[in-house]
């Protein structure tokens, strides 16, 4: 089909719900953005048109002034957005800035990061190549002279979520990855153990969505079994994304 017709067809669906119900059709900025900056003869993206990380900005801006949880607003160094590229297929989603990543403004740097950062090279990528972002762009507070991570509240999940909504309308990527329960009930509001999660297909607005043990788990859980359970989830990825792998690659962890 013709991109102006099929641009017609969704101007006239928009148009018959705006008449039929109460509430108006709903777009984000982004979406508004990435359609002005589209040419209607040839549905290409206009030269000078915003690019992803043009559209990401602003978002980031407001992400850093964020106070929508006084609380964290008042105990954080920095928020945390997300790294990495803004054109990206793929995309990691994991839970919360810990310690190192509130001090440093950056997702994934400290232990688990640094696993992540491995499993992402052992996949044939650059971390620079992928994007990694959180649930939430805070670190979780924690009580005064106590070390430690906290799990985030389904409340601050929830508020901070639109965030991260904006964010892959932005990107687009053609995969998603999820790590850990709480970045799946971040995300699709579900709560489920990992045992029946991980290592399938799911779907977060129509993107592949894969679930997978959070880099953490595995630093708490050296057996080979459950390193190569992760690895076999980054196989279907790699699969999904139509990369290829070498044999190397397939027998990891066997
Ligand atoms: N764990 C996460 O879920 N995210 C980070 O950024 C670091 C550790």
């Amino acid at each position: 089909m013709q991109f102006p017709s099929a641009l017609d067809l969704v101007l006239s669906a928009l148009e018959k719900i705006r008449e039929t119900t109460d509430r108006l059709p709903h777009a984000s900025r982004a979406a508004l953005l990435r359609l002005q900056s589209i040419e209607l003869e040839t549905g290409r993206v206009r030269p000078g048109a915003p690019s992803k990380a043009d559209l990401l900005a602003p978002i980031r801006e407001r992400v850093c002034v964020c106070t929508k949880c006084p609380h964290l607003a008042r105990s954080r160094t920095q928020t945390v957005f997300g790294v990495g590229n803004p054109d990206a297929d793929l995309m990691f989603i994991g839970e919360a800035p810990g310690v190192d990543e509130d001090l440093q403004g950056e997702p994934f740097v400290g232990r688990a990061g640094q696993l992540l950062t491995k499993i992402i090279k052992a996949m044939g990528f650059a971390r620079e190549e992928v994007y990694i972002t959180n649930i939430l762009k805070c670190r979780p507070d924690m009580p005064a002279g106590s070390f430690g991570n906290r799990v985030p509240t389904p409340i601050e999940m929830q508020t901070c979520r639109p965030y991260l909504v904006e964010q892959i309308e932005v990107i687009q990527p053609k995969v998603v990855v999820a790590l850990g329960a709480v970045a799946v009930e971040g995300l699709l509001g579900v709560r489920g153990t990992m045992r029946d999660l991980r290592g399938r297909w799911h779907t977060y607005n129509q993107t592949p969505l894969m679930i997978t043990y959070h880099p953490a788990y595995l630093l708490r859980n050296q057996a080979p079994s459950e390193k190569r359970k992760v690895w076999e989830d980054m196989l279907q990825v790699l699969e999904r994304l139509e990369q290829p792998i070498t044999d190397k690659q397939r027998n990891y962890f066997l």
